[in-house]
């Protein structure tokens, strides 16, 4: 699948190769098969199949060099394997991502002081949870009148499944203390659950985690007009007469700059740099990185009460095994989304003193939705410059005073959720640093109009340039508080079939 020779001319470019930019490239494939696609990633590939999940590599060594080959082209800075251990102010990256060198905050704001990225084949989808919940509420994106339909179709490409843990011993007691304390007056929708995950168990019991190569899936790599090339930066997309008409890329090998025609260009280069590379080529909406928006965090421990003995056959592959991910829906009444998890797959450290039954011992995540604020944006100029030469992301961002009284009350409830289900660890729970959630959203987001306040249509064509599309999780146009990827996704799918019924 990966190849060298550049073409001269496609009949579409995709910039990135994350689970959005593999979305436009499946439907293609499935909707187009005789359009000439070509797919440029900057990242190396670091997985088998191309843009697979590292966790489903097996050696720890062989995982580690995989992780450190997407962090980028700068410095490799600090890894935290667990934020929740670090303390607040302290900036550390997860593994297999790369913080922002400089321009993170700035004097008088709070800034995005761990805005993160991933540079690889797969994007951050090699990394990932895989956490797919719906959104609800608020959350929704609902001028899109098939939102549901594309979110069915999110499903299938990532692969989402309900019942990887169902075997898990503690699953249903943590969910049972959950409902017990969340689902008075709720609908079906909004009550405590288990977590959509983009996970699937293989015939052996080995759990396979999907990356972009389960979004790519058979469809694309078997399509002979499919072309994905790794280690190339998109530097420019060419726009003549009000159209895109392709794009400069370099060679990253080479360092030969070629030019790709292109009938349609689709960025999807993640929210920080989907805005950089419409930037750098002179597209430039009003709404360009602005109403950024990412989830606030908090997070805590509970220790499992009066848990019933494990029975022999209990499964002793990992902890994630034993309790499953659980999902306490966000609503408009509540607004945070809440996981609950293993701590082996939670970013909060394990107390040092437990004696306890494994997996006993669960960490809850609650993210946070934000106030929309256009000033709260990612910007650029002509004077800085990033590791790869592009301009440069600076962020520009501040918690409002609602934020934080949301922030002060999602503390409150994830003390109430880990005493429903157990003893607390610790004394009080964490507020982890700007940026930690990893999924920030708004800044090329999709709108009704063309009046300012946003940068592409319901089909993520930018506004004024027909044939440029923009993908990921910065067209997402709500303040979501759930793990946006599935709804990312699904708005890529109908993006791919504007495309794809143009193209025949
Ligand atoms: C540890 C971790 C856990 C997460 N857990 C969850 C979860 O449970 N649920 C969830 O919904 N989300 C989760 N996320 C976030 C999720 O991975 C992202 O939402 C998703 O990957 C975004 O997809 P994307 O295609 O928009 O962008 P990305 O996956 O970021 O891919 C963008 C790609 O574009 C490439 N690129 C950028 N600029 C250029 C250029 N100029 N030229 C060529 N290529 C370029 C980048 O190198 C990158 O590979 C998690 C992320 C991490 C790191």
């Amino acid at each position: 699948m990966s190849a060298r020779h550049y073409p001269a001319q496609v009949d579409v470019v995709i910039v990135g190769s994350g689970p959005t930019g593999s979305a436009y490239a499946r439907i293609l494939s499935e909707r187009a098969p005789g359009a000439t696609i070509a797919m440029f990633e900057v990242g190396p590939t670091v997985s088998e199949p191309p843009g697979a999940h590292v966790k489903n590599i097996a050696d720890p060594a062989a995982r580690a060099r995989a992780q450190v080959a997407s962090e980028g082209p700068g410095e490799r800075g600090e890894k935290v394997a667990n934020p929740g251990a670090a303390k607040a102010g302290v900036r550390g990256a997860r593994p297999g991502t790369f913080l922002l060198e400089d321009g993170y905050a700035f004097d008088g704001e709070d800034g995005m002081p761990v805005a993160a990225m991933s540079s690889n084949v797969g994007g951050m989808a090699s990394h990932w949870t895989g956490a797919c919940p719906r959104p609800n509420d608020s959350e929704r994106t609902d001028f899109v009148d098939d939102l549901d339909e594309l979110l069915d179709e999110g499903d299938r490409l990532l692969g989402v499944t309900r019942d990887a843990f169902d075997s898990a011993p503690f699953g249903a007691i943590v969910r049972e203390r959950l409902a017990a304390a969340v689902d008075a007056g709720r609908v079906d929708a909004t009550k405590v659950q288990r977590m959509p995950l983009a996970v699937h168990r293989r015939d052996d019991g080995r759990l396979v985690w999907s990356g972009s190569d389960v979004v790519l899936g058979d469809a694309t790599r078997e399509n002979p007009c499919f072309s994905l090339f790794d280690e190339s930066l998109v530097m420019r997309v060419i726009v003549e007469d009000g159209r895109a008409a392709g794009v400069v890329v370099r060679d990253l090998r080479s360092g030969e700059e070629h030019r790709v025609a292109a009938r349609f260009v689709v960025v999807a280069a993640d929210a920080l740099r989907t805005p950089q590379l419409l930037w750098a080529s002179g597209v430039r909406p009003a709404a360009l990185g602005r109403y950024l928006n990412d989830q606030a965090q908090v997070v805590f421990a509970s220790r499992l009460r009066d848990m019933p003995p494990l029975a022999e056959d209990a499964p002793t592959t990992g902890l994630a095994e034993y309790s499953g991910v659980s999902w306490v829906p966000f609503t408009d009444d509540m607004p945070f989304h809440g996981q609950i998890m293993q701590l082996d797959a939670s970013p909060i450290a394990l107390a040092e003193d437990d004696p306890v039954v494994p997996g006993s011992i669960v960490g809850l995540g609650l993210f946070c939705a934000k106030d929309l604020r256009p000033d709260d944006r990612v910007v650029f100029d002509d004077d800085h410059v990033d590791g790869y030469g592009m301009p440069a992301p600076r962020i520009h961002y501040r918690l409002t005073a609602h934020d934080h009284e949301v922030v002060e009350r999602a503390r409150r409830e994830i003390v109430r959720l880990a005493e429903a289900i157990g003893d607390p660890v610790g004394d009080r729970p964490f507020t982890l640093p700007l940026g930690s959630s990893l999924h920030y959203q708004g800044s090329t987001r999709m709108g009704v109009a063309d009046d300012g306040t946003s940068v592409c249509d319901l089909d993520s064509e930018v506004w004024g340039v027909s044939g440029l599309f923009v993908a990921g999780n910065g067209v997402i146009p709500t303040a979501t508080a759930c793990n946006p990827t599935v709804t990312s996704v699904a708005l890529a799918v109908r993006g791919a079939r504007a495309i794809a019924a143009s193209l025949a």
